[in-house]
Parts: C-alpha cells; structure tokens; sequence
C-alpha cells in the first residue's frame, strides 16, 4: 500500500534550535515539504533531506504574509499527492498559532494529521530571563494572553481589567503594539503602579535584549529601549524575583557580533563555540573548499602506499579527503603499513586520532615550515620516502625544504581538495554585515584574509553600523594582514580554535 500524505503540525520552539523536541526534528528529517514562517529559526530546516521541498509563508520585507487560505491549500494539496508535509509553527502550535484552524482545514478535506507540541514563547522567555513563573510567595497563577488577536482587527475584545486582579503572573504575546493601553487598563483595573514588568525581544536567541520597568514606567522604558516585536511581556512580583544570576545573557560574549570568516564546511565548531558564549554569530565563507584529486594519482598512491615511512597531513579537511578515498579502496586500516605520521596543528592531529591512529609528530608551532624543520632535525629524512597529503595552495615551501639539500627526502604530494574564493556580495549574510556590522572579524587562515581584502568594496558598512576588530588566528595569518594592510587588533596566543575563542572573550569589549 503506498504511503499516505500525512500534515504535521509542529512547534517549532521560540527560536534556540536546541529547543525543539526529538519527535519534531525526527519528522524534519522525514519530510517531503516543509511549511514555515516568520518565527521558526530557519536553521532547523538544515535538518531536512535535500530534496525536501521548503515553503516559506511568513512575512518579509516588502510583502505581506500568505493569507491563511492559501496556506491550508497548500497542506492539503501537498497531503493530497502522497506527500509528508511538515507545518512548522513558531513556538507551540496551538498557542496564538492559528493550529486551530488548520486543523479545522484539514478535517474537511479528511486529511490525516499528527500534531507535536513546542515550547511556547513564555515559557522560553522565562527561562532565559531567569523569571519564575511561579512562586509560593507571589503568585499562584499564570495567565496568557495576546495583546493583538487579528492584525487587521483594532479593538481588542480582552478586557485587561480583569486580568488585572489574578494576582499572579501575565504572559502577553503579541503586545509591544498595544502596551500604552494594556497598561493603561490594567492599571484601572487596580494594579499596582510598581508592579514589575519584563519585556524580552528574540528571547532564547543570541540576539536576545531585554528591558525591565514597572507598570508605571515600562512603555516610557520600552521606548527609550528602542526594543520591537517579537517580544514577550511578563508582568507580575515574579519579574522582580528573577535570579541574580545571568546564565544566559551573561555569558562572556553575549550582545556581541562576530563574523567567522572561515569555509562553510569547516565554520560550524568556531560558530558553535563563539555561539555557546553568547555571540550572535554571522557566518561569511569568504573561501569554499571541496575535493578535488586526479583519480589515477590517487590509485597509484594508494597501492603503494606501504612504501612511505612518514605520511603528512596539513590539514584536518586533507584528512577527511583521505580517509573517505582510502576505505574505498581497503577494508583494513593495517593496509597503511607501519608508516609514521605528522600534522600540522591540533586540529589536524585530532581528526586523525578519530581513526585510532596516533600521530608521531606535531610541530610545536602550526605551520609547515616548522613542521619541515623537525622532521629534518629530529627525524632526519635523507633518503625517506615521505607523502604529503595536501590542498591546491601552500604546499611548495614544505617540498622545496624536504628535498633540499637540507632534507635530501623524496617526497611526494598528493592533492586531495581545493580551496576558493567565493562571491559573497548577493549573500543574505554579507547583506546583514554591510547594515549591521560587527564587534569582530575572525581570520583563521591567510586565504581567507586575501579573499576578505578582495571583496572589501561589496562589503563596505553602511552609517551606523558596528565597525569590526580584526582577529587573527595566528602569526602566518597575521602576517598576511599585515601585507594586506587590514589592522590586527588581536592574535591567538596559539594557533587553534580553542585559544582564539579565549582571546576574543579577553579583547572584544
Ligand atoms: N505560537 C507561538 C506564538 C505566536 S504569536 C508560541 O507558542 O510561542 C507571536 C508572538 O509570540 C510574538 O509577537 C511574541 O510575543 C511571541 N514570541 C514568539 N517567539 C518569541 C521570541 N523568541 N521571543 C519573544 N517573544 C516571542
């Protein structure tokens, strides 16, 4: 029996990939179509199958929202032809979400539906923002409620005075718009002027900012904020009880922007670790790299490659080419032979160690003239046959040294990849750098420094823009600024992720 269409209507969470529950991200990946707006953190649907077909209906600059109508058409078309379709909802579904009526939809056509909580926009705000929604002392109830029920509707039909004496804690979705009036009815409705309120913009993103007032000052405060939508409103003795402590908005870099400059392949652990800080992150692969190899090459080398007493690798990508192309050819990783092996930096050693293999020799400075000078001092290499596994770029000098009359080796490459530059100037990312700027720019290669300098004239910041610092991962990269004539502000004290993270954390204030 062939499958049948099927819609799931999934929260997709406040905006924290990592608040999405399994069930949810285990139907992503399943997905034929996805269905998404405004709020759903568009990096979740990274998680789909490529093929998968991604549908956005959210609102955009200069072009209003699909109408509700027509998103339903498209669920139950989609369902109709066989497909998995996947609706995601910011947040919960079923919370201001409309679920409700895309249920109703799929009903009447008798479509099959399944449906998957998230986590609701209050609940997330609270968290990080570190206020109870509860307490025993303070309150014993927690409203939600929306300040906006219709964007084409201008009355409300909730009536704040009421809610005004719960004595307990408001949640209030949608309400940035209406806030003078909220405030205003809620204090007729006999709340205390000093009740504490918080509003939280793009609550659980880096990008997260936050003001406090009472009732009596926060639209003043708000606007003084220049804080907007989306933001949640918590109102209530909880918000004055909120923890001292700041997990999340006081991490070392939080409020900070950072561009990782590197290949879009190798970005994700320094994004990751920047983004685990508190940094907003903007991601601008000035290179790309991929595989490239002449497939004779790599046969011959492979079938000989027992005869190579050191094999090198400078660079961790060099070593995932390798790997991939070698178990294809052998199903033994005795078939290396008893060879020796080197690499150039941690980061290169460690992927191999992935293999169980233990690396021989890291130079204790990351780069390959070094790397040539230890195995020629302390190895000596006159008449050893050595492999080196490589990009397109930067491999001569290390060559050139092994066989000169220094080194006497014999030495062969073998170019597994290539690295490019790439056009970054019609990049949405490139397009948030030029109006927003930067606390910082990251270099974590020369290639990329050179690739920065070229596109310097399509990346130029607008007025009021942050204007970057400029990092350096270390003396060969800063080297090549320094020719390029772009200022270092600060250099890893040692050439690896880890160490640029520290130094970023001490110098971007
Ligand atoms: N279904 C969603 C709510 C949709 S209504 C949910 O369950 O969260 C949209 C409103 O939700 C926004 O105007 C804002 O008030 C709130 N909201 C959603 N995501 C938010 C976020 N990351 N930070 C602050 N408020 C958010």
């Amino acid at each position: 029996m062939p499958i049948q269409g099927k819609v799931y209507l999934i929260g997709a969470g406040p905006g924290d990939p990592g608040l999405v529950t399994v069930r949810a991200r285990e139907l992503i990946e399943l997905a034929d179509v996805i269905v998404y707006d405004y709020l759903a953190n568009s990096k979740i649907l990274d998680w789909a199958k490529p093929d998968c077909e991604r549908i956005y209906v959210g609102k955009s600059a200069g072009r209003h929202s699909i109408p509700q109508d027509e998103i339903e058409e498209i669920l139950v078309g989609s369902a109709i032809k066989g497909k998995q379709v996947v609706r995601l909802k910011g947040g919960d579904p079923f919370v201001f979400g409309r679920g409700g009526e895309e249920i109703d939809e799929l009903q009447i056509d008798k479509i099959p539906f399944e449906i998957v909580p998230g986590v609701t926009a209050a609940l997330a705000t609270a968290a990080y923002a570190g206020i109870p929604l509860s307490h025993r002392d303070y309150s014993s109830a927690i409203t939600f409620l929306t300040g906006h029920e219709n964007p084409e509707k201008h009355t409300l039909s909730i009536d704040f005075r009421v809610y005004a004496k719960t004595k307990g804690t408001l949640c209030l979705y949608m309400g940035v718009g209406q806030l003078p009036r909220i405030t205003s009815e809620l204090k007729e409705g006999g709340m205390a002027g000093a009740t504490p309120i918080a509003i939280v913009e793009w609550a659980t993103l880096n990008r997260q900012r936050s003001v406090y007032g009472t009732l009596d000052t926060i639209v003043e405060d708000l606007e003084a904020s220049g804080l907007g939508a989306p933001a949640m409103i918590i109102i209530g003795e909880v918000v004055a009880h909120r923890s001292k402590a700041e997990w999340f908005e006081g991490r070392p870099l939080f409020g900070k922007r950072i561009v990782v400059t590197r290949a879009r392949e190798q970005a994700g652990q320094l994004t990751q670790m920047l983004s685990e800080q508190g940094a907003e992150v903007i991601e601008l692969p000035f290179i790309s790299v991929e595989q490239h190899y002449d497939g004779q090459r790599v046969s011959e080398v492979l079938a000989g490659i027992a005869v190579y007493e050191w094999i090198i690798f400078t660079s961790a990508n060099g070593v995932k080419n390798f790997f991939e192309l070698f178990y294809k050819a052998y199903d033994d990783i005795r078939c290396l032979g008893p060879m020796r092996i080197a690499a150039v930096g941690a980061a290169t050693a460690s992927e191999i160690e992935k293999h169980k293999l233990k690396v021989d020799l890291i130079p204790k400075q990351a780069n390959a003239d070094a790397l040539a000078a230890e195995l020629i001092e302390n190895e000596g290499v006159e008449s050893v046959q050595l492999l080196i596994v490589t990009g397109n770029q930067n491999r001569e000098c290390l060559v050139e040294r092994l066989e000169s009359d220094e080194g006497r080796a014999i030495v062969d490459t073998l170019p597994l990849y290539r690295t490019r530059k790439t056009d970054l100037s019609q990049e949405p990312s490139a397009e948030r750098f030029r109006k927003e700027g930067a606390d910082a720019v990251l270099f974590t290669s020369s290639s990329t420094a050179k690739s920065f300098v070229e596109q310097h004239e399509s990346l130029k910041l607008e007025p009021g823009a942050r204007k970057p610092a400029f990092g350096s991962i270390g003396p060969l990269t800063t080297k090549t600024l320094n020719e390029l004539k772009v200022p270092v502000a600060f250099e890893a004290t040692q050439a690896s992720l880890e160490h640029f993270v520290v130094e970023a954390i001490s110098q971007i204030k």
